[in-house]
């Protein structure tokens, strides 16, 4: 049985409070406990970083990239090691494991820029005489509250930059599937990082209170739920924090009459049923422009998510592992007979599979319903489950209108080879995030990731340029050198 403990000033610890267990979800097995961090516990965390931030801040950017660095070699090295741990606690098939860590490796390669990002902004001259630079100087003990649904790439679009920034940080991981982001902070240490700059602290709702309303937190990242967000933003916001929290989806996917619509079908697949439909960008709403769009788009889709291959995620060559447990399970197959009770046509019915060898498994097969109307649940809910919604429209517009109308904004996409509608969707739809004939817009490490309405509270984004701007504060500084022996006279106006 695993023991999954905190990781506070360079050393594993455990407070002997409370545990929760770890599921295999693909065997329905309890693999592990994992401690559950008292207020105490945080506290001690946070007194560590905090008694690690004046070394480290003091630290040249250069030297805590190279750090960062070694950091990317090590999370190379221990790859399959890394995707085993993902596969075995979240469910994911490990090719879809592999590229999640490519991608949290792809922010670790952008932090490796530190010198280069924190040079500031400089101007000579800006009076007679008068230089005036701004540089961005971290903020202190920083904190990142991260989802079950990318345990290795959210917690690395955090702290990577929070630290590089000179930054300290604690990282309090989804309690679901705890065992990837430890194992991965560890690698810090062996990368050369002092003890104290990065710490985990495992937990629930009582150790995310604790960092929400300690004085020596000056800055929260978190990423989950819609609701969870905005509790995090306001509370965080309250006492006085810097907060970013990223909250839920529901992303759209138009398909309008002109694509390509086997490769969109093909696109829409991988988009809405790969990690099990368990990602903030996938796509749940496939919006098709017209009934013969419509038509052929269902036909198509409905073969393919029929004979979808679902198993263990460990086993090559399965498409879909299961869901991330029991109670998300009878949720999303609560959510399915919902849309059926209110009208939706069920095209494909995934609840009640069976995987053989699997049988104790969070095995849900792939939904797929037609006919879906604005004011259905399953419209309106993110389901984050393997459950995709077909609406049918007349227009483009139409399509916009309901994506715009929706109260999540973080991605979407376009189907289409007509380069002006792609380009009318793009400026004028409410979404964060856009893809124009790519399913799954995530940006790349150098650009920042975001939703707009309640998929973000706050006004920055995560990792990338945002990033740089959300873990340091800004000083601008003014400077002069007056001649020596040059008496100067009091100005009374205001100086220009
Ligand atoms: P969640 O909101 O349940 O949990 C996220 C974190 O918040 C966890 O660390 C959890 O321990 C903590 N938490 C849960 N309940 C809390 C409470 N009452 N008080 C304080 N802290 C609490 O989310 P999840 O189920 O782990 O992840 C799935 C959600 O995350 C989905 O809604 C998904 O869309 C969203 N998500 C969003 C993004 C994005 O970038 N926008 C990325 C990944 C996941």
């Amino acid at each position: 049985m695993l023991e999954i403990k905190h990781f506070i000033n360079g050393q594993e610890s455990d407070d002997q409070g409370r545990y929760q267990d770890v599921y295999n979800p693909a065997t329905g097995q309890v693999i592990g406990k994992v401690a559950l961090g008292s207020v105490d516990t945080v506290e001690q965390a946070i007194d560590c970083a905090k008694a690690a931030f004046p070394a480290w801040r003091a630290t040249p950017p250069l030297k805590r990239a190279q750090v960062m660095f070694r950091f990317k070699q090590l999370l190379e090295l221990h790859k399959h090691e890394i995707c085993l741990l993902l596969t075995t606690e979240h469910g994911k098939v490990t090719d879809d494991a592999l590229g999640e860590l490519t991608r949290g490796i792809e922010n670790v390669e952008y932090a490796c820029g530190a010198p280069e990002l924190l040079k500031g902004e400089h101007s000579r001259n800006i009076g007679p005489g008068i230089d005036s630079w701004s540089e961005f100087q971290p903020l202190g003990v920083v904190a990142g509250i991260t989802p079950f649904n990318f345990p290795a790439m959210v917690p690395l679009w955090m702290y990577p930059m929070a630290i590089v920034c000179g930054n300290t940080f604690i990282l309090k991981p989804s309690e679901r599937n705890p065992s990837a982001p430890l194992f991965i902070g560890k690698l810090l240490k062996e990368a050369g990082l002092p003890d104290g700059v990065f710490n985990v602290v495992n937990g629930d709702k009582e150790a995310v209170d604790a960092l929400l309303h300690s004085p020596d937190v000056e800055a929260i990242s978190f990423v989950g739920s819609t609701p969870i967000a905005e509790y995090i933003y306001k509370t965080g916001s309250a006492n006085g924090k810097r907060v970013q929290a990223l909250g839920g989806a529901k992303n759209h996917a138009v398909v309008m009459p002109d694509a390509d619509i086997d490769n969109a079908v093909n696109a829409l697949m991988g988009a809405a049923y790969g990690s099990c439909g368990e990602r903030c960008m996938a796509i749940s709403v496939a919006v098709c422009v017209g009934n013969k769009v419509a038509d052929e788009v269902v036909a198509k889709l409905s073969a393919k998510v029929k004979t979808l291959r679902i198993g263990s995620g460990l086993v090559e060559g399965q498409e879909m592992g299961p869901v991330i447990t029991k109670e998300q399970l009878n949720r999303i197959s609560g959510l399915v007979a919902q849309g059926v009770e209110e009208g939706a046509t069920l095209v494909v019915d995934g609840r009640d599979i069976a995987v053989e060898g699997n049988e104790l498994g969070f095995f849900l097969g792939g939904c797929l319903f037609d006919h879906v109307q604005g004011d259905m649940t399953i419209y309106q809910t993110e389901i984050f489950g393997p459950v995709l919604c077909v609406v049918r429209v007349d227009s483009v517009q139409q399509a916009m209108n309901m994506i715009n109308d929706h109260e999540y904004g973080n991605g979407t996409c376009i189907f289409t080879r007509d380069g002006e509608v792609a380009r009318y969707f793009s400026d004028h739809i409410q979404v964060g995030m856009v893809g124009i004939n790519v399913p799954l817009p995530v940006p790349s490490a150098y650009h920042s990731f975001g939703g707009w309405k309640r998929s973000l509270f706050g006004d920055l984004s995560a990792y990338g340029p945002d990033a740089v701007r959300f873990y340091t504060r800004r000083k601008t500084i003014t400077q002069r050198w007056p001649s020596s022996g040059v008496r100067e006279g009091s100005q009374f106006a205001f100086p220009s």
